[in-house]
C-alpha cells in the first residue's frame, strides 16, 4: 500500500519512521526542512506542498488538534481516489473530527479517528496503542499499515469514539500525575526517601503510570524531558471534560484537574507536562530529589 503521513512533530516522525520501513511512505510537514531530515533519515519521499501528494491508498495525520486536521483535509480531501482510508492519530475533538469524518465522506474517503497512546517511546518502538472509531471495514483494510506502528489496535466504537477514549485516558493521566506531585512532594517533606517511596507505591494499589514510569525516570533523576508539551495535554483535558459534559457527568474532579492543567500551560508554556510537578514543588518549597 502506498501511505502518506501528514505531521512529523514528537509523534509523527518516529511514526512516519516506522512506516516507511515497510511501505512507500510520502512526507509531508508545515516545515518542509522536517520532511527534508525525514527524507535523509529514513528514506521516505518528500511532499513540498499538499497539493504535490502522489495518489496513495492510506492518509495518515498527526497535527495538534482536529481544528488543524480539517485545514488540511480540506485542501487534500478533493485530491484523494475514492476508496481511501484517512487515519487520523492526533489527539482531537470527537465533534470536530465527525466533521472530517463528513467533508472527507463526499470525496468517498473513509474517516477513522486513531490516536495513539504509549508516548515517543511507543512511537519509536513501533508498539504503540491506537485506538479506532469509525467504519470497521475500513480498519480491517489497514490493519497491515497500523501493525507498522502500533501493537495493539483496539475498535472502540462509531466515529468519535476513539477521540473520546483518549480525551478520558489522558484526563487520567493528568489526574494521577497532579495527584502523584501532590503525595511525593508531601512525603519527601516528611523525610522519606522518594526511591524508597516510589519502590512502595510501584508495588501497591495507588500505583499509576505517574508513580512508576514519569516519576522515577523523569522527576527523581530531575531528567525532565520534553516528549509530550503541556498545552498538549490541557488540550485533551478539556476535550474529556467535555465528554464527560455530554454524557450528563458533572465531573468535579475533572474540572479542578482541567483548571490547575490549564493554569500550569499558561504558566509553563510548551514546557513538557511533567514539568508541572514543579509548580506543586516550588508552591511547597520542596523537590522530589533522593536524600543525599
Ligand atoms: P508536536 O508539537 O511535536 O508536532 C506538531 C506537528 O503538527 C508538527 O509537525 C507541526 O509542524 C504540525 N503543525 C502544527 N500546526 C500546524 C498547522 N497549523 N498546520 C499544519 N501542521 C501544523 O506534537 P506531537 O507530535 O507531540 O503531537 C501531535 C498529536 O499527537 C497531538 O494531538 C498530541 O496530543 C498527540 N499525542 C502526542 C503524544 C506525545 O507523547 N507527544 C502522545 C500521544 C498523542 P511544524 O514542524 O511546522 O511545527
Amino acid at each position: 500500500m502506498q501511505v502518506a503521513y501528514l505531521g512529523l512533530g514528537a509523534m509523527g516522525r518516529p511514526m512516519a519512521a516506522n512506516l516507511a520501513r515497510d511501505w512507500p511512505t510520502t512526507v509531508w510537514n508545515r516545515t518542509p526542512a522536517v520532511a527534508e531530515a525525514h527524507h535523509e533519515a529514513h528514506g521516505s519521499v518528500v511532499a513540498l506542498s499538499l497539493e504535490e501528494l502522489p495518489p496513495v491508498d492510506v492518509v495518515c495525520s498527526c497535527l495538534p488538534t482536529d481544528v488543524e486536521v480539517a485545514a488540511v483535509a480540506r485542501v487534500v480531501g478533493p485530491t484523494l481516489a475514492p476508496g481511501t482510508v484517512w487515519v487520523d492519530h492526533t489527539s482531537g475533538d470527537p465533534s470536530g473530527s465527525r466533521e472530517v469524518a463528513r467533508l472527507l465522506a463526499t470525496h468517498d474517503v473513509a474517516y477513522l479517528d486513531a490516536p495513539v497512546s504509549g508516548g515517543t517511546a511507543g512511537a519509536a518502538a513501533g508498539t504503540l496503542t491506537v485506538m479506532v472509531g469509525g467504519d470497521e471495514e475500513a480498519l480491517d483494510r489497514v490493519r497491515p499499515v497500523l501493525a507498522s506502528v502500533a501493537a495493539n489496535v483496539v475498535y472502540v466504537g462509531p466515529a468519535g469514539a476513539g477521540m473520546a477514549v483518549k480525551a478520558v485516558n489522558n484526563a487520567l493521566l493528568a489526574t494521577s500525575l497532579w495527584a502523584a506531585a501532590e503525595g511525593m512532594v508531601a512525603l519527601t517533606a516528611a523525610g522519606v526517601d522518594p526511591d524508597a517511596a516510589l519502590e512502595v507505591i510501584g508495588s501497591s494499589t495507588g500505583r499509576s503510570f505517574a508513580t512508576q514510569t514519569l516519576l522515577p525516570e523523569r522527576v527523581v533523576t530531575r531528567a525532565f524531558p520534553q516528549s509530550f508539551a503541556l498545552p498538549l495535554l490541557a488540550k485533551d483535558v478539556g476535550l474529556a471534560g467535555r465528554v464527560l459534559a455530554d454524557g450528563g457527568v458533572e465531573g468535579r474532579v475533572l474540572r479542578l484537574v482541567e483548571q490547575l492543567t490549564a493554569a500550569a500551560a499558561e504558566e509553563l508554556g510548551d514546557a513538557d507536562h511533567v514539568e508541572l510537578v514543579k509548580l506543586v514543588e516550588r508552591a511547597a518549597g520542596v523537590e522530589i530529589a533522593p536524600r543525599r
